[in-house]
């Protein structure tokens, strides 16, 4: 007998039937003699029409009563997957995150796991209840509700498996496991039977949308081994763990970012402790900084160019602007939003020279030119004409995989 821990997305429970498919893969598990603990998000686009309806009263709303109103999408679907198990003959209890033990932090809207203290789960499973919980929402010391962020479901999973000591966590979602590239755009994308906690988070990072990269860290940090599926077919999905020893696959995937602006200074002086200045700046405000170039000097002068995310480029700007002085009067400050970052992630190319050069040959074969370069062990990024986005994935993944 094992402990067995099972998340269901959004999609996975988002009308009748699919509540009742659920439910059968949760009897299924359970017949086998198995304890079974199920998280589950808000049905379908629940939590978004209920940020909009919020919006509608007092778009300037607490994040308190946001928190408030966002977990009463989980709190519908664990009685509505419970009311079908019921259904179905088998004993099952549902409970919410306070219920569950689930302790955070007091940041509304964003708050981290503390603690989950797992006593009525466990009595539950004592009485042979499967139990099915609320993702995404705690408690915090003021007995306030808190939700964990969006797509936080994964997390609460997560967190209830490293408690509880499962045996195995599975994401069901409505892909099939994790892709060498988003599967609806390329189309000799192949399902990866296992991938490295590292790869999963530069994947997740870079907006492969399979797993919330915090469930991913977590997952890391308590060694909990998840599988990620789908609950719409019975093919196996892919294995997210620590070390993956079979022959290391040279890249695990290509991925794409959209969601980027490119922030040049051109002409600031060359003298030490601009870059300093600049990125210290850009700090105070909590402007994450990604790629970072910067020219060779010339007559005095140097040029620096780096990524933001889209929504804050134009802060960035401002930010600057507002200390021209630091730059030297003379400085540009300009903003590019066309711009995407293609990336290549794989554990296998720290040992293997050339991974670098056949990325860049894939682009030139497209003739697709390469504005920056960022390396790190795992992963190659380029940032690139947004036009191009697509056909970068293309032409790289084939160079790789075919
Ligand atoms: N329902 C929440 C959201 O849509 C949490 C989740 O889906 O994981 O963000
Ligand atoms: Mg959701």
């Amino acid at each position: 007998m094992s402990l067995i821990v099972q998340k269901f997305g959004g999609s996975s429970v988002a009308n009748n039937e699919r509540v009742f498919n659920v439910a059968n893969i949760i009897t299924n598990t359970y017949n086998k003699g198995n304890d079974v603990v199920v998280v589950v998000s808000a049905q379908g686009d629940t939590t978004d029409d209920l940020i909009e309806k919020a919006n509608s009263i007092n778009p300037s709303a607490s994040r308190r009563e946001m928190d408030m109103l966002m977990s009463a999408g989980e709190q519908m679907s664990v009685a509505l997957l419970a009311m079908a198990i019921e259904k179905m003959g088998y004993p099952v209890v549902s409970l919410l995150g306070w219920q569950a033990g689930f302790e955070t932090t007091s940041t509304y809207s964003a708050a981290r796991i503390k603690r989950v203290r797992t006593d009525r789960i466990k009595k539950e499973l004592d009485k042979k209840n499967i139990v099915i919980v609320a993702g995404f929402q705690g408690l915090n010391r003021f007995d306030d509700i808190t939700t964990l962020g969006r797509g936080g479901s994964d997390t609460s999973a997560v967190a209830i498996a490293a408690a509880m000591k499962a045996d195995l966590c599975q994401i069901f979602t409505d892909v099939e496991g994790v892709f060498t590239a988003d599967p609806r755009k390329v189309s000799n994308a192949v399902k990866l039977e296992v991938i490295s906690y590292d790869e999963m988070l530069e994947l997740a990072t870079l907006g492969a949308q399979v797993l919330n990269n915090r469930s991913v860290e977590m997952a890391k940090k308590y060694d909990i081994e998840l599988e990620v599926l789908s609950s719409m077919s019975q093919a196996p999905g892919t294995i997210v763990k620590e070390n993956v020893n079979m022959e290391k696959m040279l890249i695990s995937g290509v991925a794409k970012d959209c969601d980027v602006a490119r922030i040049s200074i051109i002409g600031a002086p060359d003298r030490p402790g601009i870059a300093f200045k600049i990125f210290s700046l850009l700090a105070r405000k909590d402007i994450n900084v990604d790629i970072i170039l910067q020219s060779v000097g010339r007559e005095g002068e140097k040029d620096i160019a780096f990524t933001v995310a889209s929504s804050k480029g134009d802060e960035a700007v401002r930010v600057l602007s507002e200390h021209k002085a630091i730059l030297g009067e003379s400085a540009r400050i300009t903003k590019d939003d066309n711009v995407a970052k293609i990336s290549i992630v794989g554990a296998g190319m720290e040992s293997h020279a050339g991974v670098a050069s056949t990325m860049f040959e894939a682009l030139y074969d497209a003739q697709i030119n390469i504005q920056m370069i960022s390396t790190s062990e795992i992963k190659i990024s380029v940032l690139i004409d947004k036009k191009d986005a697509d056909r970068a994935v293309n032409t790289i993944h084939s160079k790789f995989f075919d």
